[in-house]
């Protein structure tokens, strides 16, 4: 074996960065690497489909943290290090390069890889997923070239990428299968308040419309993408925005118990000692969402998890219970969720939308349990706390504007 670390961290995304930095906080003194496929140090990945794709933010500036600092707090950066084996008895993992790397214990925070459609032409060199700082790089050097944009998946990632696309004069088409954009993640007002701001910015959404194949050229590139229903949309980029696999294989492959993601328990920790999984690759029972196994894609989630992991190493008592907060710009709106809306039995709109700020009040069994705020970050901020309690309040005073969230009457 070439290499031990007493704690070796898998994936220098968000949720590991954290965790190294997280250990280091609470004075662990051992020896820590944060190893990544990547080639770069960790990062932000928000940006990419926001201000870096716009190119208003150089890669410097979406560093997590300045490239000195993982050496500054002996924390060993292994970029370029694909883990393809995990050996759990042994407590080593394989790299791809069949390089042995040891450990006392595990953090697997591999994120997951952008969900590709599997079709006639899907393998064109034009059709990009964005999860990763070189996807985006292919797509900013492709720009030049590109006057039409196709964007498959009516989500935030696909919609934050219209957004900027349009604002660089693109001419910009959105597919998503569903009768609405953001359907997986909102309640219908917000998605009908979305979908006309992109309209209006000259955005051409189709809904209820199923990529069928992708038509190409000689040169391996798609040049249209053709839809269940004949008809086809020509374009020089494509953008499939339709979620992400999470990244488990080899964890799995060693025996851990998972399905949508790698189990862990309140304290990140898998079914296999010594071994925790955090970010965007673990499903956890979410308190906010009345206990149902879940995972969650969020920088919020990564980092939270990251300390509970940090600190249950530690010898720490500590339980994942975060409120689960997440956001998204498009244009200038600038939106802040914080709860989980999922299974929400009653809808409250706090101001009116067509003023482009307002907020969307979620209950069930009336209890407010998710807000969606649309340029009104102070609905935020005190929602934060009325949902973090289970509030019940009064629903007339809910939609007041006039009458601030945290003096809103209990019922
Ligand atoms: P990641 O940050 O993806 O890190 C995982 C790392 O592990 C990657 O570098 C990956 O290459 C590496 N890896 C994978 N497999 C292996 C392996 N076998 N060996 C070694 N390394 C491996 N969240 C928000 O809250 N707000 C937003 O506005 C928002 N916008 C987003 C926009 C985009 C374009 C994207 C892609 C995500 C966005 N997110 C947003 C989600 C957020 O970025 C993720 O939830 C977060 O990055 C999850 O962190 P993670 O560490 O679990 O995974």
């Amino acid at each position: 074996m070439n290499k031990h670390y007493d704690i070796l961290i898998v994936g220098a995304g968000h949720a590991g960065a954290q965790a190294a930095i997280a250990l280091r906080q609470q004075k662990f003194e051992g020896t820590i690497a944060l190893m990544g496929n990547e080639k770069y140090p960790p990062y932000e990945r928000p940006p990419l489909s926001k201000e870096y794709l716009a190119g208003e933010k150089p890669f410097e500036r979406i560093m997590l943290r300045p490239e000195s600092f993982w050496g500054e707090r002996e924390i060993d950066l292994l970029t370029g290090c694909r883990v393809a084996k995990v050996d759990p008895i042994g407590k080593k993992v394989t790299l791809s390069s069949d390089e042995e790397v040891g450990f006392g214990k595990l953090i697997w925070a591999t994120g997951g890889s952008p969900r590709m459609l599997n079709c006639a032409g899907s393998q064109a060199r034009n059709i990009h997923g964005v999860r990763s700082r070189a996807d985006v790089d292919k797509m900013i050097a492709a720009l030049p070239t590109t006057e039409n944009v196709v964007v498959i998946g009516g989500g935030y990632i696909g919609l934050e990428a219209a957004a900027v696309l349009t604002k660089l004069g693109k001419k910009v088409t959105v597919i998503e299968t569903l009768d609405r954009v953001l359907s997986r993640v909102a309640g219908e007002t917000l998605s009908r308040f979305f979908e006309e701001e992109h309209r209006q910015h000259g955005v051409t959404i189709e809904l209820e419309s199923m990529v069928e194949e992708f038509e190409t050229n000689d040169e391996g590139m798609a040049t249209g993408v053709k839809l269940a229903d004949g008809r086809v949309f020509p374009a020089e980029m494509f953008i499939v925005g339709i979620g992400i696999i999470p990244e488990t294989g080899p964890l799995v492959a060693a025996g851990a118990a998972a399905g949508n993601g790698v189990d862990v328990d309140q304290h990140c920790r898998t079914s296999l000692e010594d071994i925790y999984a955090i970010g965007d690759c673990a499903a956890h029972s979410n308190r906010f969402a009345d206990g149902a196994h879940i995972r969650l894609e969020s920088v919020q989630n990564a980092n939270d998890q990251a300390k509970v992991a940090a600190l249950d190493i530690m010898g720490e008592d500590c339980e994942y219970n975060a409120i689960p907060w997440f956001w998204s710009n498009q244009y200038d709106l600038k939106l802040q969720t914080v709860g989980l809306s999922t299974g929400h039995d009653e809808y409250v709109v706090r101001g009116e939308p067509s003023s482009r700020k307002f907020s969307i009040i979620y209950l069930k069994d009336g209890k407010v349990i998710a807000l969606d705020c649309v340029n009104a970050t102070k609905d935020y901020v005190q929602g934060r706390k009325i949902v973090e309690a289970g509030l019940s309040l009064d629903r007339t005073q809910l939609a007041d504007t006039e009458i601030p969230l945290k003096e809103i009457e209990r019922v």
